[in-house]
């Protein structure tokens, strides 16, 4: 239903100064229930690929699908979790995070009780009253991942996620991602800087190189049967 189909898809940024060819022709087929964590070095077109996904981006050449829709920009099913906090300023943690509920009607009572949920599971409970600048980067970070997950998506796009973020929090958040992938069946692209986060977390690395941008491993993880 969620099969993602990315057929012969690439992206290049005209500048002044020249074309960069920030994706090769890519084909990726992505299926319902898959973790995917794209790892390769700064420029190798990992946030591109991301920003195709979201339909933040439209490609310069093929075609992007989920299920039988094609993607033409943003849309419901897909959450994107950008690299950079985009909170509304004038709005509190909690506002934000019931943003999206309240714009699709969804009463008060049911608002904020999912809204108490998410600020329980990334570790905000004490601060939804607060406007977004009264918080730390890292905490600016996990207000936003609870603003996506609030919609239930049922595709994630996180793009380095975690990578502001401390230790001890970073590794919080990765055990409840895959409680949340485990119990929810969601499906999940993951970018990250750190192959050892993508093997921790994934059922799949996408490896890729830049000049240009292409995917150069595709390999999935085996997991044991009784993994706990
Ligand atoms: P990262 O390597 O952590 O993904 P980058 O510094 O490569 O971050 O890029 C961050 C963002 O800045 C990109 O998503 C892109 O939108 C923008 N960006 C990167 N390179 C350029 C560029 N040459 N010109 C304009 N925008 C750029
Ligand atoms: P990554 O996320 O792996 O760091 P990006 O997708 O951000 O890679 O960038 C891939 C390539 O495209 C890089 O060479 C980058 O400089 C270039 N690029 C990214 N965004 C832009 C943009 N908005 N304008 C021009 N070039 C860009």
């Amino acid at each position: 239903r969620d099969r993602v189909v990315l057929a012969e898809v690439s992206k290049t940024y005209d500048t002044p100064t020249g074309a960069t060819v920030a994706l090769a022709a890519t084909d990726l087929v992505i299926e319902p229930g898959e973790f995917v964590s794209i790892v390769g070095p700064s420029g190798c077109g990992k946030t591109t690929l991301l920003q195709l996904l979201g339909g933040f981006l439209a490609p310069s050449t093929g075609s992007l699908l989920v299920g039988p829709d094609r993607i033409d920009g943003p849309g419901p099913e897909r959450g994107v979790v950008f690299q950079a906090p985009t909170l509304y300023p004038w709005l509190s943690v909690r506002g934000n995070i019931e943003f999206g509920p309240k714009c699709r009607g969804v009463d008060r009572k049911t608002r904020r009780a999912a809204a108490d949920r998410l600020l329980d599971l990334v570790g905000l409970t004490d601060f939804g009253d607060k406007r977004p600048y009264e918080l730390s980067g890292g905490m600016q970070q996990r207000a936003q991942i609870a603003r996506v997950l609030v919609n239930d998506p049922r595709i994630i796009l996180m793009d380095e996620p975690f990578g502001a973020l401390d230790q001890l929090t970073r590794e919080r958040l990765q055990v409840e991602l895959l409680r949340l992938w485990r119990s929810a069946g969601k499906t999940i692209v993951f970018v990250t800087h750190s192959v050892e986060e993508a093997v921790f977390l994934s059922t799949r690395v996408l490896v890729m190189s830049a000049r240009p941008g292409r995917v150069i491993v595709d390999r999935r993880i085996e997991l044991p049967d009784d993994d706990g």
